[in-house]
């Protein structure tokens, strides 16, 4: 898949159910329920809609929170933050920076250098495993 937006119809073809409801409609899977949770495979994980690599496995981490999670992503073009009020919280989206992709939210908890926690859906991601 190409760097490209896409309809609502077209994601729907493009996509399986689950991932569509998380990276188009922003639902978030269940935590200890996604396949990367506790994935230590070294490589780059990529955006699942457009391929845009978002993270690095040298940057995740095992947070106990039972979702993926980074201290920083890959580079300036992976990600872009979003304000998001919804469900009474002032929480920081997560989004595709190629395809809005929802990914996940930042957290301030997270461990050195960068003190973030980036809590990543794993149906929103598709790991490169280094070869
Ligand atoms: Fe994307």
């Amino acid at each position: 898949m190409s760097n490209e937006k896409h309809s609502d119809e077209e994601w729907h073809t493009l996509l399986t159910p689950e991932q569509f409801n998380i990276c188009r409609n922003k639902a978030t899977e269940p935590p200890f329920s996604g396949k990367y949770t506790d994935c230590k495979e070294p490589g780059t994980y990529v955006c699942i809609c457009c391929g845009n690599p978002l993270f690095t496995s040298e940057t995740k981490y095992n947070s106990g929170s039972g979702w993926p999670s980074f201290w920083d992503a890959l580079c300036t073009e992976s990600i872009r933050q979003v304000q998001d009020n919804s469900h009474g919280m002032r929480r920081i989206e997560v989004v595709c920076k190629a395809c809005d992709a929802h990914l996940g939210h930042i957290f301030n908890d997270g461990p050195q250098p960068t003190g973030l926690r980036y809590c990543i859906n794993s149906a929103s991601l598709n790991l490169k495993v280094d070869s």
